[in-house]
């Protein structure tokens, strides 16, 4: 458990200071981290009782903090949002990143498809290292404190268990999280807030989540929770190798989260997706197909397939779910539907449990260094942007490099409109 320092908040008391963030979790704390190098101690504030509540869930697990591929190939996993988001990553990419973590006393390492983890896989060492130093430099965090807007004099407003409390602060930075596991804190209810104030946001959207399947009872009785392992899954080009989870509602999963923004708006466009299973990614078609011709003799259809081409328990299933209990005795048509199953998808598993979300203030909204065009002296970073990345280390590096640059962009904000600090 990650200790803090108590705060009071006495009820109706204002506070007035030069930096305050909202938002505790990654993305907040970095902005933090630079205005408190800059000199100007940030208040940080956030709703729930401890900070960062997300990012200690990313680490159970395992903490994929960011990915060893050369740069220009990372911020290709930004799809259309890499020009919105290269100055941040140049300026605080995957290496400063590393960099960064091992300042904090902690070494990195590169593991399975070049992730890159921090020894220990764990999120809580490093947050508590973060914390201790960000106090150290003059940060101040504020828990249970749910921002509401801001008052007729433009103040910031918060909830807190001792009453209303009113900050004015000269730079204020967002990092509020996108719209996903509210019981974590980024329940997404500050849309409505910015929307009012005037500021551009695109409605969530989930990403790098589930989708829904109607399987029949026995598939979802006997098979749920069992993983497939050894797939290929694709939809109209593009194609992801891995494993996912069949689960009572449908699929769950990395290979999966990859397609997922595909998916996602082909069902949203025609109402459906179509997801490919590759049951044998290793063997071409060919290949299945002279498998399935070797002869059967007396063997049920079931032992040619477990004894030819090592299908059985959930992948048999599977096979069975879609083609029905009489398999087609046609070897390439039977082979075909081995290399590509056809499975239809008729939603996306509900947006609290998608691991990250798409949507939220849309860059348009922003300056260069993500300052709210129409309110000077505002700031957004992090997830609550409208931005969306696979996993693999994408998501956590945008929130750090998004982060660092507000909490930058912002000190030099103060630095221009309050020369005197
Ligand atoms: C199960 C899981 C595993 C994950 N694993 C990984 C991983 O391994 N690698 C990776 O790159 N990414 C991973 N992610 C995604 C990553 O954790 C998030 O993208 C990241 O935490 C977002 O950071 P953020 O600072 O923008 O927002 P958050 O971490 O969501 O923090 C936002 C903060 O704002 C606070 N807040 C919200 N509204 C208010 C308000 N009105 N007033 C005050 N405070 C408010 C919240 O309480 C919260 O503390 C994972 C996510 C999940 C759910």
């Amino acid at each position: 458990m990650i200790t803090l320092p108590a705060d009071p908040a006495p009820a109706d008391t204002a506070l007035v200071c030069s930096a305050a963030v909202i938002g505790a979790g990654p993305a907040g704390l970095m902005a933090a981290e630079r205005l408190a190098k800059a000199g100007y101690a940030p208040h940080v504030f956030d709703a729930m009782p401890t900070a960062s509540r997300k990012f200690l869930m990313a680490g159970r697990g395992g903490l994929n903090l960011t990915h060893a591929e050369p740069l220009e190939r990372f911020v290709t996993r930004y799809g259309d949002r890499r020009a919105d988001l290269g100055a941040a990553l140049t300026e605080f990419g995957p290496q400063e990143l590393r960099d960064w973590v091992q300042g904090l006393g902690i070494e990195t390492f590169v593991g399975s498809s070049e992730r890159v983890f921090p020894t220990g896989m764990k999120a809580a060492p490093l947050l508590r290292a973060w914390l201790t130093r960000l106090q150290a430099a003059g940060g101040q965090l504020h828990t249970r404190h749910r921002w509401q807007g801001w008052d007729s004099a433009g103040g910031l407003s918060f909830a807190t268990p001792n009453g209303r409390r009113r900050v004015q602060a000269d730079v204020t930075v967002l990092a509020l999280g996108g719209g996903s596991w509210a019981r974590l804190g980024s329940d997404g209810a500050w849309i409505p807030l910015l929307a009012a104030a005037g500021i551009d946001t695109a409605p969530f959207a989930p990403s790098n989540c589930g989708f829904m399947v109607s399987w029949s009872p026995h598939l979802s009785t006997h098979f749920a929770g069992t993983p497939l392992k050894a797939i290929t899954l694709s939809h109209t080009t593009h194609s992801q190798r891995g494993e996912c989870m069949l689960t009572a509602y449908g699929l769950e999963g990395g290979a999966l989260y990859a397609l997922s923004p595909l998916l996602r708006d082909s069902i949203a466009a025609i109402g459906t997706a179509t997801l490919n299973v590759d049951l044998c990614p290793d063997r071409p078609l060919a290949a299945v197909v002279a498998a399935l011709a070797k002869p059967r003799g007396s063997q049920s259809m079931a032992g040619h397939l477990r004894r030819t081409l090592g299908l059985d328990g959930v992948k048999a299933a599977l096979l069975r779910e879609v083609l029905g209990t009489t398999l087609p005795h046609g070897t390439a048509a039977l082979a075909a539907a081995i290399k590509a199953l056809p499975l239809v998808l008729t939603a996306t598993a509900p947006i609290d449990s998608a691991i990250s979300t798409a949507g939220g203030v849309k860059f348009d909204a922003l300056d260069q260094g993500l300052m709210v065009k129409t309110h000077p002296g505002l700031f957004c970073c992090g997830e609550m942007l409208d931005w969306e990345a696979p996993t693999g280390g994408y998501l956590l590096t945008a929130c750090f490099a998004t982060g660092a640059l507000a909490g930058k962009s912002a000190a030099g904000w103060l630095q221009t409109t309050r020369p005197h600090h």
